[in-house]
């Protein structure tokens, strides 16, 4: 009556996006479509929009001591927070394709698995992205990723500070940026003095840090031989924590509902992965598979902005007929989608080049 559209719920967003269906199709992963369905409904819901409304105006806390003074250095989050994220990864969006072969369509899968969770909320994919892509990274040793990776391809979400080998499910990071250095890592100053453990102790800072909550991070620091990658766990075997101490959260114009953290590493125990002086030619695995999600995640914003953009025109009038009526309107409409299935169109076929690439599965 008030000429005002309702907000737009219970919609099928495979059956609206063409784009989408005929490049799962095309990359190896038709058969994929029933479970993406369920997905679909999912994501669409009335349930699961207030769940993303709310994780993102609660945005997380940093708490850094106990009410005793201990340091804690945990982040408390929404419960809508653990929902999204109990979704995403019972629906094996993170580590899960790594099981797969090379070409079985796996990760085109998760690919658009991954498109329509970032069209309900984003900021919760950015754990899932790291996780993700920090399997194949990992394989740099074999003896760390036998380690981790069961527990990264896991479709448990377990949230919480625990020894990572007794958690049911993993959830990794990366811990490059520092303050003087952001683009250009081997400006790092963060030490690692191996240790007679055969271990690394960390010594310095990170300026960005996201998801600190997970359970593992791939770092950058500079060993005796140079810039190298390590993982450093959050809590050591042992049932102790590792010496990252949680300094701040970052107050971000975007990605608000995900915490991304300023920390600082206090002799800190890191397991080296890949050879000294080799940190980016090892961690550049991780942060290729973050781009790929990056292109993903903007065809997936890009996609749910063209969406709201149809639904708001078909019923909202101006000049005395529905806006999706008026030609000019039309037109604009028109240039978005076609934006949009570009968009779709370009991340999945880069999807299919990893799923088919032996090359990131080895
Ligand atoms: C939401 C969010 C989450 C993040 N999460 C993480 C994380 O989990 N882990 C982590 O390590 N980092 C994280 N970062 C930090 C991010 O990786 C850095 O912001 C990024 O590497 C760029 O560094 P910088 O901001 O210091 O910019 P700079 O490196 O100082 O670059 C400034 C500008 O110069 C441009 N530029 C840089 N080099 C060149 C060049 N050679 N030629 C031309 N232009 C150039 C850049 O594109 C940029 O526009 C995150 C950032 C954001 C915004």
């Amino acid at each position: 009556m008030a000429n005002q559209p309702a907000p737009l719920v219970d919609y099928d967003p495979l059956a609206c996006d063409p784009a989408l269906t005929a490049a799962l199709a095309r990359e190896g992963a038709g058969d994929a479509l029933p479970a993406l369905k369920h997905l679909a409904a999912l994501v669409t819901s009335e349930e699961a929009r207030e769940h993303a409304r709310l994780a993102d105006v609660h945005p997380p806390v940093l708490h850094t001591h106990d009410r005793y003074g201990t340091r804690i250095d945990e982040v408390e989050f929404h419960p809508s927070w653990h929902w999204l994220l109990r979704r995403a990864v019972g629906s094996g969006l993170h580590g899960t394709p790594w099981a797969g072969e090379p070409g079985s369509g796996a990760h085109v899968a998760r690919a658009a698995g991954f498109y329509l969770m970032g069209q309900l909320e984003s900021g919760h994919c950015c754990p899932i992205s790291m996780t993700y892509a920090a399997v194949p990274a990992l394989r740099h040793d074999p003896a760390l990723a036998a380690a981790y990776e069961p527990g990264l391809r896991s479709t448990t979400y377990a949230f919480g500070l625990a020894p990572p080998a007794t958690k049911a499910g993993l959830l990794a990071g990366m811990s490059m940026t520092e303050k003087q250095g952001g683009s250009d890592v081997r400006a790092n100053t963060t030490r690692a003095e191996p240790s007679r453990e055969g271990t690394y102790r960390l010594t310095g800072h990170k300026w960005f840090t996201s998801a600190p909550m997970n359970d593992l991070f791939l770092t950058l620091a500079q060993a005796p031989g140079g810039l190298t990658c390590f993982v450093l766990p959050r809590v050591l075997p042992d049932g102790t924590r590792n010496g990252i101490r949680l300094m701040r959260l970052k107050d971000k114009l975007g990605n608000r509902s995900n915490a991304s953290a300023e920390i600082e590493y206090e002799s800190a125990v890191g397991w080296r992965l890949g050879e000294e002086g080799r940190g980016v030619a090892t961690i550049i695995e991780m942060v290729s598979m973050t781009r790929l999600d990056c292109v993903l995640g903007s065809a997936s914003l890009i996609r749910v902005a063209l969406s709201e953009a149809a639904h708001h025109v078909t019923h909202r009038s101006a000049f005395g007929r529905p806006l999706a009526q008026q030609p000019l309107m039309q037109t604009v409409i028109a240039d978005l989608a076609l934006e949009s299935e570009a968009a779709t169109a370009l991340a999945m076929r880069l999807a299919g080049a990893v799923d088919r690439d032996g090359q990131a599965h080895r």
